[in-house]
């Protein structure tokens, strides 16, 4: 896991404690010699989350559509950017050069950012682990969701656990670390390239 790509909100949300996360998050990343791939904005927790990994001389690499590059104010200090064509081409370039997934407090886009990548997993597309750096609880209801669609048979507890939860940035980025796919997953995989 060489570059970690973050999903995050175009705001800043309602409470300080997002932005720390964001924060908290950059400063992390940069410290343990990762880089960050992410939208490439530099509005709401986007800009904080860049802002704190350059400001520690990490590496970030946006991806960010010609389209958004005004309205999300495209960060001009990255370290590298790609300027793509579609939405669809930004998923799936952020997806390709990242080896792990992590969504901090966000909105709609945050939501099916996380849903897409875990989906994809789920199907076997990629086998890269995926966190949710749950600051203040604010996805507590999602995990609740995510915990009735198992109890109501519409999502298969293994499928569950592919989603790496919880409030404290260190644990996580630990736990993404020492990630290793389930074995069926690999196995499938293996099958796949040959
Ligand atoms: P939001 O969480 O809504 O503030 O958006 C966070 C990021 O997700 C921004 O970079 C948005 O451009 C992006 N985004 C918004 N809608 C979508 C979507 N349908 N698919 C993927 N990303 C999106």
């Amino acid at each position: 896991m060489k570059r970690l790509c973050v999903f995050c909100g175009s705001s800043t949300g309602a409470r300080p404690e997002y932005a720390a996360a964001a924060r908290e998050l950059g400063a992390a990343i940069a410290a343990r010699g990762l880089e960050l791939v992410y939208g490439g904005g530099s509005v709401g927790l986007m800009g904080i989350l860049a802002d704190a990994v350059l400001e520690r001389g990490g590496r970030v690499t946006g991806v960010i559509p010609r389209a958004l590059a005004t309205r999300e104010l495209l960060h001009t200090g990255l370290s590298d950017l790609h300027v793509v064509a579609t939405m669809h081409e930004r998923k799936a370039l952020m997806a390709e050069l990242a080896g792990a997934f992590v969504a901090l407090p966000g909105g709609l886009g945050t939501f099916e950012e996380l849903c897409e990548v875990l989906t994809w997993a789920q199907l076997g597309i990629h086998a890269k682990p995926c966190a949710l750096l749950n600051a203040c609880g604010y996805y507590d209801p999602l995990l609740a969701l995510l915990d009735r669609a198992v109890e109501e048979g519409f999502v298969r507890a293994q499928h569950r656990a592919l989603l790496i939860a919880g409030p404290d940035v260190g644990r996580l980025l630990a736990r993404l670390e020492s990630f290793r796919p389930p074995e069926r997953l690999e196995k499938w995989l293996d099958l796949r390239e040959t």
